[in-house]
């Protein structure tokens, strides 16, 4: 069968980095596992193994029959054919009456979406082991001040403990992808540190921090539309000088800046 660049099919074929990624997600027997995109079952085939409960969502018709053919008859996988963007993981959790482990490869070309769509739906899972991209990953777990430090940076944080785990060479996969790869992990937070009632201020807060990162935070900060006198009261409450850059900011100071916007006034 002929790889679909556009699903972003590259099919690792390296064993070793397959029982790597196992051991990185700590799979035990009992688990409830979700994997998007099986591709052929490697991934699959290994989490079965070591007597995982899987859910794996493939949108690639001939795919699903073909892992329809190779694991008949396995009780623990259900295997649904579709998009796993329009998946509902908070139901099929709940459903289960459990929380899902992530572990996937996943397809390149989703990958911004479907991570935004586990930290919206992170009540679903207790963790996330992935195969990204490299160039996202180190995102993914980038420190303050640093160029790669970005709004992925600080929603992670937010909600998980970010792990980078080990880095795969463009070998491992067949067709060979133009780029390098790297498993991360993130162990999603019982609590995230954000209170869900501020949840939505804070994400405008990062993101118009980031939206201009070469200016100062004060600066940056105007695209929310707020009163300089506000600014400046919120800023003062939170302890955050107003000439910082918003790319120098901690997790917890934006949540401290967001708390500061939020005070009642006197
Ligand atoms: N897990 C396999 C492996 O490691 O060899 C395949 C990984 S391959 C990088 C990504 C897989 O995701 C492909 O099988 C592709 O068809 C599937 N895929 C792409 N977009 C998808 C989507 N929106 N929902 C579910 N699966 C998708």
């Amino acid at each position: 069968m002929r790889p679909k660049k556009r699903l972003g099919q590259h099919f690792l074929i390296d064993k070793n980095v397959v029982r790597k990624i196992i051991s990185a997600a700590s799979i035990e027997k009992g688990d409830c596992v979700i994997e998007v995109g099986p591709g052929t079952g490697v991934l699959t085939e290994a989490l079965l193994e070591k007597g995982a409960s899987v859910v794996a969502i493939e949108i690639d018709r001939e795919l699903c029959r073909k892992l329809r053919e190779r694991f008949e008859g396995a009780e623990n996988l259900e295997l649904m054919e579709g998009d796993a963007l329009k998946k509902d993981f908070t139901s099929l959790s709940r459903r289960r009456g459990k929380k899902f482990k992530v572990v996937s490869n996943l397809p390149y070309n989703i990958s911004g979406p479907i991570l935004v769509k586990f930290m919206e739906e992170r009540g679903a899972f207790s963790a996330l082991t992935l195969m990204l991209q490299k160039e996202v990953a180190v995102r993914l777990v980038a420190l303050p001040s640093t160029k790669d430090y970005g709004i992925l940076s600080v929603f992670a944080r937010a909600y998980a403990i970010v792990r980078r785990e080990f880095d795969v060479s463009p070998n491992s996969f067949r067709p060979r992808p133009r780029v390098v790869s790297t498993v991360v992990s993130l162990d999603m937070l019982p609590k995230a540190l954000v209170r869900p009632e501020d949840e939505g201020f804070f994400k405008k807060v990062v993101k118009s921090a980031f939206g201009k990162r070469r200016k100062t935070l004060f600066n940056a900060l105007k695209s929310l539309n707020i009163s300089n006198a506000d600014m400046a009261r919120a800023l003062s409450l939170s302890g955050i000088d107003p000439e910082r850059r918003g790319e120098t900011l901690s997790v917890e100071e934006f949540i401290r800046l967001t708390e500061g916007f939020l005070f009642p006034a006197p």
